[in-house]
């Protein structure tokens, strides 16, 4: 889920040893390896990217994301079934690279 939207559906196994969707393996990327020595101290608060990100047109990733189209500046991406798992990404729908919706 990113900026409240269900971005990838799947299998578990699936999803987190394959991610399609950009920010999927973002966040997958961004996972922490625990350590007992650390305490979290930080104030946690929307900036202003964030805030703007909630009310961009298109897709909410778009300015984050390395894979843009023209398209995903405009318009929000579908959800698109592919290989099994839901992917709310314009590479995985009717316009992209990856076109396996129906
Ligand atoms: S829709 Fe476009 S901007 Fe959004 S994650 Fe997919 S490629 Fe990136």
């Amino acid at each position: 889920m990113q900026r409240g939207h269900i971005v990838e559906i799947g299998p578990v196994k699936k999803v987190l040893a394959e991610p399609f969707h950009p920010y999927t393996r973002l966040l997958r990327e961004s996972i922490l390896e625990p350590n007992s020595e650390t305490a979290w101290d930080e104030e946690i608060t929307l900036s202003t990217i964030e805030t703007k990100e909630f009310a961009r047109q298109g897709c909410k990733f778009a300015n984050r994301c390395d894979s843009r189209l023209p398209i995903c500046e405009e318009t929000e991406p579908p959800l698109s079934f592919v290989d099994g798992r839901e992917v709310k990404c314009w590479l995985y729908g009717v316009q992209g690279k990856h076109d396996t919706a129906s």
